[in-house]
């Protein structure tokens, strides 16, 4: 399986995930033209795109896929919840999910939603497993892990998750006190501290990759984030780490590979 994420923050997020015979994108975030000029940079036509899961209704997360899915002919995929925010129900190419049920996206890859805590959505986590076992995690949007994504992130060789802010900077800086309360509570978004935390919790020795994703533009930096998260892991993981800024792709992680590829060519 590869992981490319095409682009990550409050301005939107999108992930392909591909296989030899399945190509899904979890989240279409970014305006139809910038997913598919995103796509054209790693060599996708996006009339190959087989189906798109949205995690949550946030347009940051949502915001072209249902125009994308009818353009392309693929499944658009959500639970019930976000199809209702979204007005999805009577979509031609809608496909509902509930929570912990594994779902069968493409011949050799399928899905698996993790509920999580975020705001006034009902949001996933989604761990992707190709045919031949391994397993791959998308995680953003959640003010804390439960134990069962715990569970499931400890069986995954590839973890991207978000680490949206940094503890201090976002107390000392600009945002108005009841957001700064929104942020940091269980419905908001994780801390690089807190991301830390959970990836030291849930390293086992197949870990090989994690991208640090979703990162805040005013209450984090790329280089806090990393050091914060390494300060906690460095001792037992020896895979690689990467940061997905919000004007992506620039790598493409391969699973049982330690290094991921760069993509070239990109400005
Ligand atoms: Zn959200
Ligand atoms: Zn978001």
């Amino acid at each position: 399986m590869e992981i490319t994420h095409l682009g990550s923050g409050s301005r939107g997020n999108s992930v392909l995930l591909s296989t030899d015979e399945s190509k899904i994108l979890v989240d279409c975030g970014f305006s139809l033209k910038r997913i598919e000029s995103r796509l054209a940079m790693i060599g996708v036509n996006p009339m190959e795109i087989d189906g798109i899961f949205v995690t949550h209704h946030h347009s940051d997360h949502s915001r072209s896929a249902s125009r994308a899915s009818k353009k392309w002919a693929s499944v658009l995929m959500s639970n019930a919840e976000t199809a209702r925010r979204m007005e999805w129900l009577e979509h031609e190419n809608y496909s509902e999910f509930s929570d912990l049920e594994r779902i069968a996206a493409g011949p050799d890859l399928s899905l698996l939603p993790i509920p999580v805590p975020h705001d006034d959505a009902d949001n996933v986590a989604v761990i992707a497993r190709s045919s031949d076992g391994k397993r791959a995690s998308i995680v953003t949007d959640l003010g804390e892990a439960t134990d069962e994504l715990k569970k499931h992130l400890s069986g995954c060789s590839h973890i991207s998750i978000e680490a949206n802010y940094d503890h201090s900077r976002l107390v000392s800086g600009p945002y108005p006190e009841s957001l700064k309360r929104r942020i940091t509570g269980r419905g908001g978004h994780l801390s690089n501290y807190q991301t830390g935390q959970i990836l030291d919790e849930v390293m086992h020795n197949g870990l090989e990759s994690i991208v640090l994703c979703h990162l805040s533009e005013s209450n984090n930096m790329p280089h806090i984030a990393e050091s914060e998260v390494l300060m906690r892991i460095c001792d037992s993981f020896s895979g690689s780490l990467s940061i997905s800024k919000q004007d992506g792709p620039e790598f493409t992680h391969w699973l049982g590979q330690s290094e991921p590829e760069r993509i070239v060519g990109i400005s």
